[in-house]
């Protein structure tokens, strides 16, 4: 294993700017709770805007808990000309409900939504009808033809309810087979997985694009509990790194751009077609990696 300095120098020399022509970059917001969230993440689309990004998404509450806030954002985004997709998760939800869902999103010129599972809180009652996000892949094509651009959520490192690596991938290839047309990654620190994971993938038979979902890193105490519920790995050599940092939050940042911007260039090198940034509304951090990557304008 490769200590971390190695790591560093040697992904410096990956020539990023040979890489970055035709990327497909996103950027993943959740839905603002106020009035003045709406405005800043205004801001924060217009900085990102610059980018030229394929399109932002919008997160989707589990059980619907943001159905109207995760709407009004996508419309305020696409009202400001910008391709912008909502997430929809279907456990909870009944056929009845996704289908207006749906036809009330295609009255209003959505193109694309990211499809999902969800996860239900604690304590809820009642799967829905739709149990997987192959169900729901396949209920959106029933009922809406080639209308949406359908995205769905994969795991390099599994999702940590599957049964197995192989379920799991056999999982994105029934939603590639129920009509996905690209598939976002849940983030990850560790290139290897991600490359891995669309090596079997592809020979899986999945063809689809496979975007490396990134987490810029902000907050490592926040980062350690997300990562602890979704699955995602942080290296152990990262973890102390950040832990010998303590509250220096300057320094938190600065270690994790050069991490993270280190994680894309070697993403970009080994051949992904884009990058899917978790922006937690904050523009600052995916910028500056898109800066140092070569993304878009300055
Ligand atoms: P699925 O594809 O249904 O998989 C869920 C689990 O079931 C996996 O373990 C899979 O292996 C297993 N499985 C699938 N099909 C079968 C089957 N037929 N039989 C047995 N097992 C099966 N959550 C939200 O609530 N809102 C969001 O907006 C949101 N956005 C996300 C965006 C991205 C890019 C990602 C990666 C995740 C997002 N999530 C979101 C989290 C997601 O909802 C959870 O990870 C959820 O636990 C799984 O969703 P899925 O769509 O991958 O589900």
């Amino acid at each position: 294993m490769a200590a971390p300095a190695e790591v560093g120098s040697e992904l410096r020399s990956v020539p990023v700017s040979t890489v970055t022509s035709g990327l497909q970059v996103s950027f993943e917001f959740f839905p603002p709770k106020s009035d003045e969230g709406a405005q800043r993440l205004r801001s924060t689309a217009a900085q990102l805007a610059r980018r030229s990004p394929h399109f932002f998404s919008v997160t989707y509450g589990a059980g619907g808990s943001t159905r109207e806030r995760t709407l009004g954002a996508v419309l305020d985004l696409i009202a400001a000309g910008y391709p912008a997709a909502p997430h929809l998760s279907c456990i909870g939800a009944s056929r009845a409900e996704t289908a207006a869902l749906l036809q009330g999103w295609r009255e209003r010129g959505i193109r694309r939504i990211v499809a999902l599972r969800g996860d239900l809180p604690s304590g809820s009652v009642g799967l829905g009808d739709l149990r997987h996000a192959s169900d729901l892949v396949a209920f959106i094509r029933e009922q809406t033809g080639d209308h949406f651009h359908i995205e769905v959520a994969c795991y390099p490192e599994v999702h940590p309810q599957a049964r197995s690596a192989r379920d799991d991938l056999l999982a994105l290839r029934r939603k590639v087979e129920a009509g996905a047309d690209s598939a976002i990654t849940q983030y990850f620190f560790n290139a290897d997985a991600y490359l891995r994971f669309v090596d079997e993938a592809r020979a899986a038979g999945i063809g689809i694009p496979i975007i490396p979902g990134i987490m810029p890193i902000a907050n490592f105490s926040q980062l350690a509990r997300f990562s602890e519920a979704c699955g995602a790995e942080i290296p152990r050599w990262l973890r102390l790194r950040m832990q010998d940092l303590g509250d220096d939050a300057p320094a938190i940042r600065a270690l994790g751009l050069d991490v993270v911007t280190d994680l894309c260039a070697r993403l970009l090198a080994g051949g992904a077609p884009g990058l899917h940034f978790y922006t937690m509304n904050q523009a600052v951090l995916s910028d500056e990696i898109c800066n140092r990557l070569g993304i878009g304008q300055a």
